[in-house]
């Protein structure tokens, strides 16, 4: 019993397995006591500015007056009811507030937990489209590249973001377009594309009527390393599949709610999926959920009352009331004109110092859209959780600066309520960190 005791307070070390981490028994975790905005507190009294927003969720910032304010509300009257034959308020609130900013034909929204949730339901969605149409089909179609979550489904149409190796023999088969990454000053995107639509144009002659979907990441791939391709591009290629009926997923888990810029990155691109993934900063990062919205073309193939015909797909926490009544608060915070000229202002503030740093020996492939901003360091390990990776962060985080190169990829995503004299710091802080490397 005593022996046990013991153990324990060590804790953190030895029972909690962190996500995304490699192994490493030096490490001892930073104890977070408080955050506000884009700061957090440790035990110690250090604070560390979030450029990342906690893995890209809290797009408010940290601890937004109303969205708690709005989850406080909800807690005292109800908490989790089964989404069966009930429903309620904030799920309804919500549903009404999310077709308001999407395309006008998507209006159909199931309920699940995350981002890779959201995908993997979008994937079963279109798949049993076509069984349901008795057209069963064999494939998806994605990029080289994407990421989508790390669900079986999710993990099959990014198997080449590199993460799931160890898995490939369980993955699904997809067909792939090369991604045409792109970035400041690139001489050869032209190219690029070119090629892209080549090797689509092969993939459609060979197997057009056997895809059952296309999903992409629309414009940023994210996880596999911040890598950006033209709006022009994205619109053409989903142009072209779906001239061909195939359905189009556009996985916005991480391009939503202002990141690219605007609301939501199809508007940038100027054209509409059939089905929308949202995740991430849907609640501002203050709980979890993810939705999957589709067109009256996919959803009413369910419509039926076969039960063959049914999606057979449901979480417990389905729509839970106190995810979607901070979902609804944070929506609610886009009305304000004001955050669109923040947003604007960050990313001018990201171009100016995105600039200066390309000037650095060992800077390379710079590109800013909205709040992103990246860049990438030359003649190092591209690999994800390299050594130099984790010692950049390490020096990062000994600053105050919370920043997770992906491979040799640095990249800022803060929250929108950034101080602009906060994300000048950070950027004279990289520069000094990287002019000696
Ligand atoms: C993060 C991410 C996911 C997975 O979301 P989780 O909530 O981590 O499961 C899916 N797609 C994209 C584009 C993402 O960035």
């Amino acid at each position: 019993m005593k022996k046990r005791k013991n153990n324990l307070k060590n804790v953190d070390k030895k029972a909690i397995w962190r996500p995304f981490t490699i192994y490493d028994s030096s490490i001892r975790p930073i104890h977070i006591v408080r955050a506000k905005n884009e700061t957090l507190f440790d035990n110690k009294g250090k604070e560390y500015l979030d450029l990342i927003s906690s893995w890209w969720v809290n797009i408010h910032g940290h601890v937004n007056l109303s969205i708690t304010k709005a989850i406080k509300k909800q807690l005292d009257q109800f908490d989790q009811i089964l989404f069966t034959d009930f429903s309620h308020k904030p799920a309804s609130d919500l549903a009404k507030k999310i077709i308001q900013v999407m395309p006008r034909d998507l209006c159909r929204i199931f309920f699940s937990d995350n981002g890779s949730t959201a995908v993997e339901v979008s994937l079963k969605i279109a798949w049993q489209y076509w069984v349901n149409l008795g057209k069963k089909r064999k494939y998806f179609l994605t990029f080289t590249g994407g990421y989508h979550g790390d669900t079986f489904g999710s993990m099959s149409v990014g198997h080449s973001s590199g993460f799931f190796d160890s898995f490939k023999d369980l993955l699904f088969q997809v067909k792939e377009v090369p991604f045409p990454h792109t970035w400041d000053r690139d001489s050869l995107v032209n190219k690029k594309e070119k090629e892209s639509f080549k090797r689509l144009e092969h993939i459609l002659r060979n197997n057009s009527s056997n895809i059952a979907a296309f999903i992409c990441e629309p414009i940023v791939q994210g996880s596999s390393g911040m890598r950006v391709c033209r709006p022009s591009f994205m619109k053409k290629i989903v142009q072209r599949i779906k001239k061909e009926n195939i359905p189009v997923i556009f996985d916005e888990v991480m391009t939503g709610f202002g990141r690219t810029g605007q609301m939501f990155a199809y508007q940038k691109i100027g054209i509409n999926p059939d089905i929308i993934c949202l995740s991430k900063g849907l609640t501002g990062g203050a709980l979890p959920l993810g939705l999957t919205i589709c067109s009256n073309r996919i959803s009413k193939v369910f419509e039926s009352d076969d039960p063959k015909k049914m999606l057979p797909h449901g979480h417990s926490y389905t729509a839970n009331p106190i995810s979607c009544s901070a979902a609804v608060a944070s929506l609610d915070l886009f009305k304000s004109k004001q955050i669109f000229k923040k947003i604007k202002m960050i990313e001018n503030i990201h171009r100016k110092r995105i600039n200066d740093l390309s000037n650095l020996e060992c800077v390379e492939r710079t590109r800013v859209i909205g709040l992103i901003a990246v860049f990438e360091v030359k003649g190092v390990s591209k690999n994800y959780g390299s050594e130099f990776a984790r010692n950049l962060k390490h020096k990062f985080l000994r600053r105050g600066l919370i920043i997770r190169p992906l491979g040799n990829v640095v990249y800022l995503m803060p929250p929108y309520c950034i101080k602009p004299k906060n994300l000048h710091r950070s950027y004279d802080i990289i520069i000094a960190l990287l002019s000696n490397c």
